[in-house]
């Protein structure tokens, strides 16, 4: 089946590349120049999945976020930031943004990215994750590590499984804080350091070079995962 997009990006030229390659790629692609122009296409073209670029003439691409995600909450999407919107990029990962991609950026990781989220849009949340030797059984709280069952704290568990529902995503230190301790704590992000320390005790060999608890600096942390 052929999967719709809309680009909302208001450089044309990068409009057009994106318009142009997904297009020779088997994707449906609708384009927009402006916050007012994607809500339009938004309604007409039902996508599947939206590259959002954040700076928009008549406003901020995050303001579409928002209403996308009320709109259709499933629904994919994927921030074209620039190198210097650093924390536009950390605000639309906690309003519910799936992914970004910094400009300039290859057509091939593009393309990448696009399918692994469309892949998950179309399979719905997953609760068992596999990553190397590492297996996390959401439902059933349990964790193993190369065979062997790992026992983790039920704060422990529910970090990890934050990160493993982010399958691969960078989670921000903000939106972990919220899933994992809710609103009241979101300030003291001090535990989730003390916590990640203490998940990659348990779960790394070796806790200084992470192989599954992966560092984002400034940003947050991801559970490495094959793209
Ligand atoms: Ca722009």
């Amino acid at each position: 089946m052929t999967s719709t997009l809309l680009v909302v990006e208001d450089e044309a030229d990068l409009r057009e590349f994106l318009c142009t390659t997904l297009h020779a790629h088997g994707y449906e692609v609708h384009a927009a120049a402006s916050c007012a122009e994607a809500r339009q296409q938004f309604e007409q073209s039902q996508p599947d999945l939206v590259l959002l670029d954040l700076g928009l003439p008549d406003g901020d691409g995050r303001e579409l976020l928002v209403e996308f995600r009320q709109e259709a909450g499933n629904m994919p999407v994927l921030v074209l930031s620039a190198r210097d919107q650093e924390e536009e990029k950390i605000a639309a990962l906690d309003e519910g943004a799936e992914d970004y991609l910094t400009k300039p950026f290859s057509t091939g990781e593009l393309l990448a990215r696009l399918r692994v989220l469309l892949r998950r849009g179309q399979q719905g949340r997953p609760q068992e994750y596999a990553l190397g030797g590492l297996f996390i059984d959401v439902d059933h709280h349990a964790v193993t590590l190369d065979g062997r069952a790992v026992h983790l704290t039920p704060i422990e568990f529910d970090l990890l499984a934050a990160l493993a529902r982010g399958e691969g995503r960078v989670m921000t230190h903000a939106s972990l804080m919220l899933q994992v301790w809710g609103k009241q704590m979101q300030e003291n992000t001090h535990y989730l350091r003390i916590y990640m320390r203490q998940l990659r005790s348990k779960l790394e060999a070796d806790p200084t070079q992470p192989r599954y608890l992966k560092t984002v600096p400034g940003v947050g942390y991801c559970l490495a995962m094959e793209r």
